[in-house]
């Protein structure tokens, strides 16, 4: 008896609504321990007596057996006398102090609760949200913590028997599962016409709901963080209609396969991609289409070699698709340029030209997410979007800063960010915050997080744009202010996610962002360290003529460089590309650029790509962001080993010239091929200046086959991305939290 010890355990990370106290429970029953456990707002309390060879194995369990949803970020331990406790309880919740928990992402049906779905003998049968503590929605139903069902869209829901038996019983898969119901006291399903008609109900709406896709409807509905935009991916006629009806031209549709084998037969996966696709997180993977066999609607994904691919991830996902033959599109439900639609009456109203029928449910969306976006580098991710399955994203930062900081994240792609108490959290992506509705989905995240969080921003960190909304929003607040510069914060975010914080190169090729010159920065080199940065080089800037206008009628760019060849007077005959224009417009962009007006100056790769889409001849305008990237990319030709010279004048990286040498060379994959070799080229020209770890980062680095051809050219020189933070604007906002860390 006298070798018995008591010890108390504070455990924090996520682990408040993922099975964490029934898991110690069960491994407490297992070893004999007697105590308790529970939750408090820093996450999990312990007191564990027994005798020390009972203790260490307990111990031992808690280390390595972990539920799958939880992460342990930091464990204490210390030993006191011992008490004399007689049995092993899980206590209610102490929720006095602040509130620093933090809350797991959405996450997709577990094997369990698919396996019950599907089992004609379990009473949850076919029960569209089924779902448990290993599974099943989180951030999209919580209002605010302590995460009790009281604090979440189940409210309104009163258990059954049945649910009540498993909620309580802590020797079940569903103690205290929140989102817990079953088809006689859960959430409806309402299948309606567009007109508001109800159609049918419950399983009945899944049914003709999957008629409804057959026959070549498009319809909407209702999913985790969101509805979606639905309709059969095979069939070419109902994807026109859909792309015409959304005015939605070019830019590549998501698919939704219901398994990974349909996936494989219009696609070529790599073993990490499929791990990739059917993880937990269930996040939307760019895989290549296979050529030979591709058998969707080439609508889908027009001009470009790559699809978006993923699998069902609510119980509601797997009930339709199992009623289709073909492969669905299924992406978010919005206007142009807004946030997703997560509410039936709102789709009615934005989305009513859009679609004929939808498909809704009565649990309340609290919180919106997109789905996330990912593609895969070997064995390495490539963050495009974090959303459902990956937001909140957390991280443990030790630090002596005691006020809560708040970083406001890019214009485009925008997130947020957050410093509390020794975590960074990075929100859900918010979108482009060119409209009305972004802007407000912007201030009511934040929101969200004051509330989830007990947050109050005592620091804002902003961009240096000056006109970006995030920056204007700023200056109105009456918080300490910090700026960081674009790039650079691009390079943080990378520098953060692998822990560095010693002088690097970090390279930035992105889009645009405002340079410290108030030019348009996009192709930087610089040598920085975690609290200051310089440029060492850049490409040549050429002049953005009529600014925005000219990113998506990217045949200005293309005109501009022309303009600064012949002011040169080099050779060359540029005849045909000026006739895309009319005469009027011509003269024009002459005047512009002659007179410097409404013509900012632009050195960003991501401009310099679309000059060369325009010069290979295979697109004039783009209509969404990276097109030309992705055009370009598609006409790679790996056994080009051709490339074209670029050279160093200083920290200036020329290359206008290669725009002539274009004309002789005409066939696009021989542009295309010999300008990517080209960049890989001058990244190392410039890199080998150096003998510095290499950081980078930025939206030009979604274009795999430059980062593929940049890692392998590497070899034993390491070389940093981002791979859970987004790689493009997406992190941006963690970047600029990092400079003032
Ligand atoms: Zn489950
Ligand atoms: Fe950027």
């Amino acid at each position: 008896m006298n070798d018995r010890k008591r010890y108390k355990y504070k455990i924090e990370g996520i682990v408040q609504g993922v099975g964490f106290r029934p898991f110690i429970y069960k491994i407490a029953h297992t070893y004999s321990i007697k105590g308790y456990v529970l939750n408090n707002s820093l996450g999990v309390e312990i007191e564990a007596e027994g005798s020390s060879e009972d203790l260490l194995k307990f111990d031992n369990s808690l280390h390595v057996e972990l539920p799958p949803l939880s992460r342990v970020d930091t464990i204490s331990k210390k030993e006191l006398n011992f008490f004399g406790y007689i049995d092993f309880k899980i206590k209610e919740s102490d929720t006095r102090k602040s509130k620093h928990t933090l809350i797991s992402p959405d996450m997709s049906i577990c094997d369990d609760c698919l396996k019950e779905l599907n089992d004609n003998s379990n009473f949850r049968h076919n029960y569209f949200f089924i779902n448990c503590t290993n599974c099943g929605p989180r951030y999209s139903i919580i209002k605010t913590v302590p995460y009790d069902r009281i604090n979440t869209s189940m409210c309104n829901f009163l258990m059954c028997k049945k649910c009540e038996e498993e909620y309580k019983n802590p020797m079940d898969r569903r103690y205290h599962a929140q989102p817990i119901s079953c088809a006689d006291c859960g959430p409806e399903l309402f299948l309606r016409s567009i007109d508001g008609v109800l159609l049918a109900k419950n399983s009945e709406a899944i049914k003709n709901l999957a008629c409804l896709i057959q026959e070549g409807n498009i319809v909407a509905m209702k999913g985790m963080g969101g509805f979606h935009l639905i309709c059969d991916a095979s069939n070419d006629k109902t994807v026109k209609l859909l792309r015409s009806r959304k005015k939605r031209q070019t830019k590549p549709f998501a698919v939704m396969f219901k398994s990974i084998e349909e996936i494989k037969k219009s696609c070529k996966i790599t073993k990490e991609e499929g791990e990739a696709i059917i993880s937990q997180q269930r996040a939307i993977v760019l895989v290549k289409k296979n050529k030979k066999s591709f058998l969707l609607s080439d609508l889908v994904a027009p001009h470009i070699d790559r699809l978006r691919v993923f699998l069902p991830y609510t119980p509601l996902h797997v009930l339709l698709l199992k009623r289709l033959e073909k492969p669905i599109i299924a992406t978010s439900a919005n206007k142009s340029g807004e946030p997703i639609i997560t509410d039936g009456q709102e789709l009615k109203k934005s989305l009513g030209d859009v679609i004929d029928f939808y498909l809704d449910y009565n649990r309340e969306i609290i919180n919106a997410s997109d789905d996330s976006v990912l593609q895969m580098i070997g064995d390495k991710s490539i963050m495009m979007r974090a959303s459902r399955g990956f937001t909140p994203m957390s991280f443990r930062y030790k630090s002596d800063e005691k006020r809560h900081i708040l970083a406001v994240g890019a214009h485009q792609k925008n997130t947020i960010s957050l410093y509390i108490d020794n975590q960074i959290i990075l929100s859900p992506y918010i979108g482009d915050l060119d409209s009305v509705k972004s802007c407000d989905f912007f201030t009511r995240t934040l929101e969200t997080f004051k509330r989830l969080y007990d947050f109050n921003p005592e620091v804002i960190i902003c961009d240096l744009h000056p006109s970006y909304f995030t920056t204007r929003w700023a200056k109105k607040q009456e918080c300490e202010l910090r700026q960081v510069q674009h790039h650079y914060a691009h390079i943080l975010s990378c520098m953060f996610e692998h822990k560095i914080e010693k002088k690097i190169l970090g390279v930035a090729w992105d889009g645009t962002g405002y340079g410290d010159d108030g030019t348009i920065w996009g192709g930087e080199f610089f040598i920085c360290d975690k609290t200051s940065y310089k440029r060492v080089a850049y490409f040549e800037p050429f002049s953005l003529l009529g600014g925005d206008k000219s990113i998506k009628d990217i045949k200005r760019v293309a005109v501009s460089m022309i303009f600064d060849i012949q002011k040169d007077n080099k050779a060359g005959d540029f005849t045909s590309f000026l006739k895309l224009f009319g005469k009027s417009e011509l003269s024009l962009l002459r005047q512009m650029y002659n007179k410097n007006i409404n013509a900012i100056k632009c050195s960003s790769v991501g401009r310099i790509f679309d000059a060369v889409a325009v010069f290979s001849g295979v697109c004039e305008s783009v209509t969404y962001d990276g097109e030309s990237g992705l055009i370009i990319e598609s006409l790679y030709d790996k056994t080009i080993n051709e490339s074209y010279e670029f050279y160093l004048d200083g920290e200036v990286i020329k290359y206008k010239h290669i725009f002539t040498q274009m004309l002789e060379d005409k066939n696009p994959n021989l542009i295309a091929t010999k300008f990517i070799n080209a960049l890989v080229d001058i990244f190392f020209k410039i890199a080998n200046r150096y003998g510095l770890e290499i950081v980078l980062a930025g939206g030009v680095f979604q274009n795999r086959t430059i980062l593929e051809k940049i890692i392998k050219e590497a070899k034993e020189r390491n070389i940093y991305f981002p791979q859970k933070i987004p790689i493009n604007d997406g992190g941006v906002s963690i970047g600029q939290l990092y400079r003032y860390m």
